[in-house]
């Protein structure tokens, strides 16, 4: 329950809809209301999905009312009470699987959901994971972890070599600490629930990472199926402009905007759906953009522009970037902003479903990671796939208390520069790009490597693999390889 991974998910849902399957999405009622749009789009194309809402019992758990979504807590103090809030839907889920007719064939988990590992074993009903960030990322932790790597290096600062990649990839243990590094018994259930899943899939393309993938897949000895990204399968500007919440501008606003620039000219500033800037490091990206010269669509969340943002704004930032400057306040519609031919490069926190939207519109990025996933999924942009400038941090910052500037407008400008002048390297980042970015849409169209996937997916024998597994003991019954 965050949006960074309901998004994908109700994309992956009314894909697999479109594609014959019948699917019940299961949500609450705060993230049903948040993809409306969706849901009755969904209905007019008459695709067969069923939005299932089970009431998140907030009060038992200290959930503050109304914060049904990560985005949505006031503090990171709340996250373990959400966490077992929605643990918590397990006794709901069981009793609608139950009665639910026709009966399931398959259940598909956000990998963070491992309590319904029981549900599905309980119902002898095969289960499969759903990754997702990078399979780069999924690869690197859990060679970390097997490793344990981390145990000979005392700082957590002090870089290491991933073991088992194909490249030379150095992190250090504070950029890449696992996930629910905090909470070891969580991290341990989440990671039992995935041996036990009969499958994986994960919001990937084969062309993209294809090395990284055939080793995960010679580790974890599952079923993996790279069906991204997801994102393309939104194709008109409507159902890209609806992704995850209501825009806070009108599409054909921020197209009018867009079509009066320079082909490949805009730069898009935008930190995902969790990252807030404190006002101080907020103002300095502004400086930088503003010092770049160029034109810049930047996403600033309501949660972020307090009464020190909006003064720095309204006292001349606004006036002398007015010519060439789009500031959205609240939700932007990404991909449709993503995939117009006016936008040349992307500041971005390397959330995976970011990242790969930008693969999918041939858009280089400037690297900004925050925090889990995002400095590993950095390495890839930069160091693997190079279509991308870091911008130069190495610690990470998460939701934090004091107010300081973490990165300077220096480095930003000159990140920017770097990425959106002419020249051989800037040429060559640009070219790889647009080159991944016909990739992605070829995967994804009929007969393309997810497509077939997905396929595979909807065929496969679903009832047999829970029973194999179930039989055998282990996920080594089942295992595909490409
Ligand atoms: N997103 C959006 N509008 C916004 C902010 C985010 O549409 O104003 C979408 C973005 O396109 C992506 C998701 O929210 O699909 C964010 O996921 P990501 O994995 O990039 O980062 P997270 O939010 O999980 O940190």
């Amino acid at each position: 329950m965050a949006q960074g991974h309901m998004i994908p998910m109700v994309d992956m849902a009314r894909l697999l809809a479109s594609r014959g399957a019948t699917v019940s999405f299961v949500t609450t009622p705060v993230n049903a209301a948040r993809i409306k749009p969706v849901i009755d789009g969904a209905s007019d194309a008459g695709l067969p999905i069923r939005f299932v809402e089970f009431k998140l019992p907030c009060e038992e758990t200290g959930v503050p009312e109304g914060c049904e979504s990560f985005d949505l807590l006031p503090s990171v103090n709340f996250y373990k009470p959400l966490f077992e809030a929605i643990s918590m839907l397990w006794g709901p889920l069981k009793l609608y699987l139950k009665q639910a007719k026709p009966r399931a064939s398959c259940m598909i988990a956000d990998y963070c959901n491992w309590w319904t590992s029981e549900v599905a074993r309980e119902l002898k009903l095969a289960r499969l994971v759903f990754h997702g960030p990078s399979c780069f990322f999924l690869l690197s932790s859990r060679n970390i972890h097997r490793s344990k790597v981390y145990e000979s290096v005392a700082d957590e600062h002090e870089s290491v070599v991933v073991p088992g990649l194909p490249q030379r990839i150095e992190i250090t243990r504070a950029q890449a600490p696992g996930w629910f590094f905090e909470w070891k018994e969580m991290q341990e259930r989440v990671m039992e629930a995935e041996e036990a899943a009969a499958g994986v899939l994960i919001n990937t393309f084969q062309e993209l990472e294809s090395e990284h993938i055939a080793l995960y897949i010679e580790s974890t000895k599952k079923m993996v199926l790279p069906i991204g990204p997801l994102s393309l399968y939104n194709k008109d500007a409507k159902s890209k402009a609806t992704r995850g919440d209501k825009a806070s501008v009108e599409e054909h606003q921020i197209l009018r905007w867009l079509d009066s620039m320079e082909p490949r000219s805009v730069l898009f500033v935008s930190f995902g759906s969790i990252v807030k800037m404190r006002p101080l490091q907020l103002i300095e990206v502004g400086c930088a953009l503003e010092a770049s010269g160029r034109p810049f669509v930047w996403v600033v969340k309501e949660a972020e522009k307090c009464a020190e943002v909006e003064k720095w704004m309204s006292e001349g930032f606004e006036e002398r970037t007015r010519a060439r400057s789009l500031v959205i306040t609240g939700w932007a519609p990404q991909v449709v902003i993503l995939s117009h031919r006016a936008v040349g490069g992307f500041v971005t926190h390397c959330g995976w479903n970011s990242t790969l939207e930008a693969i999918s519109s041939g858009v280089p990025m400037i690297t900004w990671p925050h925090f889990v996933d995002q400095f590993l999924n950095e390495r890839l942009v930069v160091e693997v796939l190079r279509i991308g400038v870091g911008v130069g941090i190495r610690v990470p910052v998460f939701l934090p208390e004091e107010d300081r500037v973490e990165v300077g407008r220096g480095a930003i400008e000159s990140a920017i520069a770097s990425l959106m002048d002419g020249g051989e390297e800037g040429d060559g980042r640009r070219t790889r790009a647009r080159e991944l970015g016909e990739k992605a849409y070829k995967a994804m169209a009929e007969g393309g490597s997810s497509y077939e996937n997905m396929t595979l997916l909807i065929q496969f024998p679903m009832e047999q693999a829970h029973n194999d597994i179930a039989e055998k003991g282990g996920a080594d019954a089942y295992c595909h390889h490409h």
